[in-house]
C-alpha cells in the first residue's frame, strides 16, 4: 500500500476557528477564516495584541474539542482501504497539544491506530508516498507528491508548485 502523511491543524483540526473563537472571547472582537487570506493570525490583530495571541496555542487545552474539518473523517476513512494512512504533526512545538491532540484523534478518528499517529518536531524526517499539509514549509522539502490544503493563510497570490485541495471532496477525487 502506498503511504499518506496527513497533518492535523487546519486539515483535519480546525485551530484557526478555535483562534477565532478565544479571541472574540477575549477581546469581545469578531475575527473571522476570511479575515485570515494570505495572512498569519499576527497579521489579523492589533499590533498590541500580537505576543498575547502568540500564547494562545501553547495554552493548557487549546487543542481540545476542535472542529472537524468537514468531509475529512468519511474521506479519510475511504482513503484507509487503499492507503496506509499516517496523521503526521508536529506537535512538539507545543507541548500540552501532545495529550490533547491524541485524545482529538481517538475521539474523531478512532479508526486510525496509534501506531499511525506521528508526533514530531520537523516533518522533513517524514517519508511517505503523499502528504497532505497546509502549510508549504512542510511540503517543501518532501521528496512525495506533496498536496497543498487550502486553508485561508495560504491563500496566496505567489506561484507554488504543488497540487492543491480546497477541501476532502476533491482530495477524494485525487486519490481514489
Ligand atoms: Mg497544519
Amino acid at each position: 500500500m502506498k503511504r499518506i502523511a496527513i497533518d492535523m491543524d487546519d486539515v483535519i483540526a480546525d485551530a484557526t476557528q478555535k483562534f477565532c473563537d478565544i479571541y472574540q472571547a477575549e477581546f469581545g472582537t469578531k475575527i473571522s477564516k476570511h479575515d485570515f487570506i494570505g495572512k498569519e493570525f499576527f497579521d489579523v490583530v492589533p499590533h498590541a495584541h500580537q505576543s498575547y495571541v502568540h500564547e494562545y496555542h501553547f495554552r493548557k487545552g487549546f487543542f481540545q474539542n476542535l472542529h472537524i474539518i468537514p468531509h475529512s473523517q468519511e474521506v479519510i476513512y475511504k482513503l484507509s482501504k487503499k492507503y496506509e494512512i499516517f496523521v503526521v504533526s508536529a506537535a512538539m512545538e507545543f507541548p500540552y497539544s501532545l495529550n490533547e491532540k491524541y485524545d482529538w484523534m481517538k475521539e474523531n478518528f478512532s479508526f486510525i491506530s496509534w501506531h499511525n499517529i506521528v508526533f514530531c518536531g520537523d516533518k522533513s524526517i517524514i517519508k511517505a508516498d503523499y502528504m497532505i499539509d497546509d502549510r508549504l514549509k512542510n511540503l517543501k522539502n518532501f521528496e512525495g507528491k506533496a498536496i497543498v490544503f487550502t486553508a485561508p493563510h495560504n491563500l496566496r497570490d505567489e506561484y507554488e508548485p504543488f497540487t492543491r485541495a480546497n477541501n476532502w471532496k476533491e482530495v477524494e477525487k485525487l486519490l481514489l
